[in-house]
């Protein structure tokens, strides 16, 4: 039965959004992984949390944090293997305001404020 979609709360936006390997490749072709994905490899790969925990951080269901994460690996993978430039954008998303309970992070609000205005870059 349909589900209507729900944005998943991520706490943190990459510093970096776009990488590319020092040696050019033959393939022109890039891949792009969402900041939803980018979200469950922090959480998981980088913080240590479970795929549970990680769905409590990010207030979707497990179930759907093993699918994100599977898609997420599997673009790192094609990066590394393939040697192909990477860039991070997009995805179904809501940054967090601090308000969660689950939330272990601090200064959300500054993040989003600085993605509102197209300044990325000079997070520290
Ligand atoms: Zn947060």
């Amino acid at each position: 039965m349909p589900r209507p979609r729900k944005c998943k709360k991520i706490c943190y936006l990459p510093h970096n959004l776009e990488f590319r390997p020092v040696t050019e490749s033959a393939n022109e072709s890039c891949v792009f992984l969402t900041l939803v994905e980018f979200e469950t490899i922090r959480l998981i790969d980088k913080e240590g949390l479970s795929q549970e925990e990680c769905g409590e951080r990010m207030e979707v269901a497990r179930t759907t944090v093993q699918q994100i994460y599977t898609s997420a690996r599997r673009k790192l993978a094609e990066v590394l293997v393939e040697g192909l430039p990477l860039k991070i954008a997009g995805g179904d998303y809501r940054i967090c305001e601090g308000e969660g309970f689950h939330c272990g992070c601090g200064g959300c609000k500054k993040r989003r404020t600085r993605m509102e205005n197209g300044d990325h870059k000079e997070e520290e």
